[in-house]
């Protein structure tokens, strides 16, 4: 997911500090809301980190048959399969509409066709 500096807003007294720290409280959770709601739309079945050919490195399959990322929260950037190719870890929302071994199983992609959002 793509971030954006937040409006920095003009502060002139006590209680428009408070206001804008209550406003960003409020902000920030709501945006923590989608966020969970977006990453909880994932069913793990781990095409899009290479489950169906090179894995990822940190890619790990759980008892449930679900895959899990080991570096979830520092994910993005440089990373290397097991089979040593580098590749650029990216949020899904820059690679959906491509297509990738296994690419049918993603719930997103499988969203957006059928119009979700
Ligand atoms: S680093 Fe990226 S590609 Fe590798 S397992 Fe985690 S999310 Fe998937
Ligand atoms: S392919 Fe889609 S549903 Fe499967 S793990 Fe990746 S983001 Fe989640």
């Amino acid at each position: 997911m793509k971030h954006q500096c937040f409006p920095l807003y003009g502060v002139s007294s006590f209680h428009s500090l408070k206001k804008n720290k209550i406003d960003m409280e409020v902000y920030l959770k709501n945006l923590k809301k989608r966020q969970n709601k977006w990453e909880n739309i994932c069913i793990r079945c781990g095409a899009c980190c290479g489950a169906y050919e090179d894995p990822c490195k940190y890619l790990k399959k759980e008892a449930s048959g679900k895959y899990s990322c080991e570096i979830y929260d520092q994910r993005l950037g440089l990373r290397k399969t097991v089979g040593g190719e580098k590749f650029r870890c990216v949020p899904i929302k820059e690679v959906m509409h491509n297509w990738w071994p296994g690419s049918h199983l993603c719930a997103y992609k499988n969203g957006i066709k059928r119009k979700l959002f």
